[in-house]
């Protein structure tokens, strides 16, 4: 069975291409609770009204779509990514699967259970509702936003046994649903790999979002995975301790002038409170559109090739081009 793909599930319905505007390719709008504010307290965004705040300067900048990445188990509230959404009338896209393992305790059922258990989790999210109790709980309480995406991760250098079993999980899901999968990399390393696997599974490179790749902004690998279809998503802009930004705009540059422009997508990635202007931080969940979108313009880039970075390029990695 395959979903008919003129919509998007988001967290105001089904929505077509034409009601998504400007896409924030990866962005975190809630991380509440989960072993991964334990370790890192910095990461906890658990206030609604701190991300209306900064989804109300994102949509005032002319910001739509918001490609929420924190799945299930890790901090993920389907219910207040769904207020933020309906207050500030910005749509949000809920990830089903998996960050990487660090953020979970070390006995979470994803290393017990198999492919084919995972799977069908992750379908009844995909194609019934994200389950508030994120699969933690022995109830399932399931909201009426489905989950429109598959995440899976990535480790620094290598790809462990259990994300191997949890793209082929990927792989089932996709096949079942046409939903397309985000990939976290560390550092962009072992992004070949990671699109190996994920095409042996059965997801084909064009439905692939390999993310944080600016971070390893080695133009010849990007071309190599540009050239398998696969998108590139980056998100260093305003988060200097990563890269100054020539380095981001020469690699954007260099990609399209290579011929890669329709495979490029943007993100904030603005996980912590010390980046969130309503926390007292910076540079603001806003940052990529209200001054980098600016600064691209200066620095040449044209418009077609912004309406491809922000729209035309996510909508394809959603199928719906
Ligand atoms: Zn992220």
């Amino acid at each position: 069975m395959s979903v008919p793909s003129s919509t998007v599930q988001t967290t105001l319905g089904p929505l077509p291409p034409s009601a998504l505007g400007r896409i924030n390719a990866h962005e975190h709008l809630i991380i509440d609770g989960g072993y991964t504010v334990v370790k890192e307290p910095d990461f906890r965004l658990d206030s609604v009204e701190k991300g209306i705040e900064e989804v109300t300067s994102w949509r005032e900048a002319g910001g739509g779509l918001i490609v929420d990445t924190m799945p299930f188990g890790c901090g993920r509230n389907v219910d207040k990514l769904e207020r933020i959404s309906r207050a500030t009338g910005v749509p949000v896209l809920v990830p089903s699967g998996f960050q990487k393992a660090s953020y979970y305790l070390p006995d979470h059922w994803q290393h017990r259970f198999d492919a084919q258990t995972i799977a069908e989790l992750l379908i009844d999210e995909l194609l019934l509702g994200a389950d508030r109790n994120n699969y933690d709980a022995p109830i399932i309480d399931r909201s009426e936003v489905r989950a429109a995406f598959v995440k899976v991760a990535g480790d620094y250098q290598v790809v462990t046994a259990t994300t191997r079993k949890l793209i082929l999980a990927a792989g089932l899901a996709h096949a079942q649903t046409g939903m397309p999968v985000l990939v976290h990399t560390e550092m962009g390393t072992a992004a070949e790999e990671l699109l190996d696997l994920l095409e042996g599974a059965g997801v084909p490179p064009a439905r692939v979002m390999l993310c944080h790749m600016d971070r390893n902004p080695d133009p010849s690998l990007h071309v190599r995975l540009a050239l398998r279809g696969a998108y590139l998503e980056y998100d260093t802009p305003g988060r200097i301790k990563y890269q100054p930004e020539p380095v981001l705009l020469r690699l954007m540059r260099e990609m399209i002038d290579a011929g890669h422009g329709d495979r490029l997508l943007l993100g904030g990635d603005t996980a912590r409170r010390s980046y969130w202007r309503a926390y007292g931080g910076g540079p603001g969940l806003d940052y990529i559109i209200s001054v980098f979108d600016q600064r691209m313009r200066r620095e040449g880039f044209s418009a077609a090739e912004l309406d491809a970075i922000w729209h035309h390029n996510p909508v394809g990695w959603l199928g719906l081009n």
